[in-house]
């Protein structure tokens, strides 16, 4: 125990530790939670009377018995609370919601081309009542909203620094609050892709880097070892650990260099990973439409094969590099990562090729959501505020 830990700090993390256990389950028991957790069996019950009359545990019959007394089975409220999140994009808008469950509710993705101006956030706040509305979900259990954006963002002053896909430096999550009236907070598209990865992937306790293959590439740093937590590494889901970096910059793997002097990035410089591998410069050989070059490359258009394999080649480059820097697992996400299933093994193979640890390439894997990783990362990012409150 950590010095200075007082019987209030220990009562609080019991009590969280037995929410997160309820909630881990569809349904369990005192006796079960008090043997699972190492905790007595009147502590669990105070716990438990706490949690009811917070409305977050209740009681749904009995469990089948082996014997003796049957005990009452409790189960998290689902819906006491729900959280939204949205993904801002150069033309689109993404919307998922959850609830305690942590599971993807619904999701929508909207056309919608950004412009700063008051009336593109009246617009977006517009949306969110709607897509609020239409799902029925109560206003006053909204826990709050989380905002993806292309860029980055200081998460203390909840401030987007930088965009270069929208175009925009220092936004504050003021802009959008005078607008939406729930809490909002702000987060990187790929770091809140990867909050996702992290709840579909709970079983595998690896340290995990998320490379996010969209319009830009953009990644995130995973530790699943809750010991990890110093200065630097901050916001806990789930017990894992993302590493923000100094300036909340960490993970911009798209502009890690892979070939000198090779083609020039949006940022400026030459070589970078952006260049070679974004999502644009698949979906610009067929106007813009990712899904199309993908269909005609499964199809076996032989030009595309061959860029196909020119794409994987410098794939590999990065993925090398990056397993030589962190020696944890590898998730490709991102708009391309969602097609990357029928060809993971071919990358496999080529970054197994540059390994000189040896061994294959299965480290690197596709990301398991697939559809508004951004958004529903970002609604997730609230929910786990909730629950670490409780
Ligand atoms: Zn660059």
């Amino acid at each position: 125990m950590r010095r200075g830990t007082n019987s209030l700090e220990v009562k609080k993390l019991n009590r969280n530790r037995v929410f997160r256990y309820v909630n881990s389950l569809s349904e369990t028991s005192m006796p079960d939670i008090s043997a699972a957790l190492d905790i007595s069996g009147p502590t669990v019950l105070t716990i438990v009377k706490e949690l009811k009359s917070a409305g977050v545990v209740e009681e749904v019959g009995e469990l089948e018995s082996t014997g003796g007394r049957k005990a009452k089975a409790l189960a998290t409220v689902w819906n006491a609370r729900y959280a939204i999140g949205i993904d801002i994009t150069k033309n689109h808008v993404g919307f998922v919601y959850t609830d305690l469950s942590r599971k993807a509710m619904k999701h929508e993705r909207i056309r919608k081309t950004f412009f700063y101006e008051e009336q593109y956030f009246q617009e977006i706040a517009e949306l969110l009542e709607d897509f609020i509305s239409r799902n029925g979900i109560p206003k006053e259990k909204i826990e709050g909203v989380g905002i993806a954006l292309p860029g980055i963002v200081d998460r203390e002053k909840n401030l987007l620094t930088y965009s270069h896909m929208l175009d925009l430096h220092d936004v504050s999550c003021e802009r959008w609050m005078s607008h939406i009236p729930y809490p909002c907070e702000l987060l990187n598209d790929a770091n809140a892709a990867a909050i996702t990865e992290n709840i579909f992937s709970r079983s595998i306790r690896s340290n995990m880097v998320y490379l996010s293959l969209s319009n830009s590439v953009g990644g995130a740093i995973v530790f699943a070892d809750e010991m990890l937590s110093n200065d630097g590494i901050q916001d806990n889901y789930d017990g894992r650990f993302m590493y923000m970096g100094n300036n909340w910059r960490s993970g911009e793997f798209g502009h890690m260099v892979i070939h000198p002097d090779g083609e020039t990035c949006y940022c400026g410089k030459k070589g970078c990973l952006d260049a070679y591998c974004s999502a644009l410069r698949l979906a610009k050989l067929e106007g813009g439409n990712l899904k199309a070059f993908f269909k005609k490359l499964e199809e076996g258009h032989e030009e595309y094969r061959k860029i196909w394999e020119k794409y994987l080649s410098n794939l590999a480059i990065a993925v090398d590099n990056l397993r030589m820097c962190f020696d944890g697992g590898i998730v490709l996400g991102g708009y391309v990562g969602n097609y990357m299933e029928p060809y993971i093994e071919r990358l496999r193979e080529i970054a197994a090729g540059k390994n000189i640890f040896g061994g294959g390439g299965e480290y690197v894997r596709v990301c398991q959501c697939r559809e508004e990783a951004s958004a529903y990362g970002a609604a997730l990012y609230q929910i786990e505020r909730y629950i670490s409150s409780i």
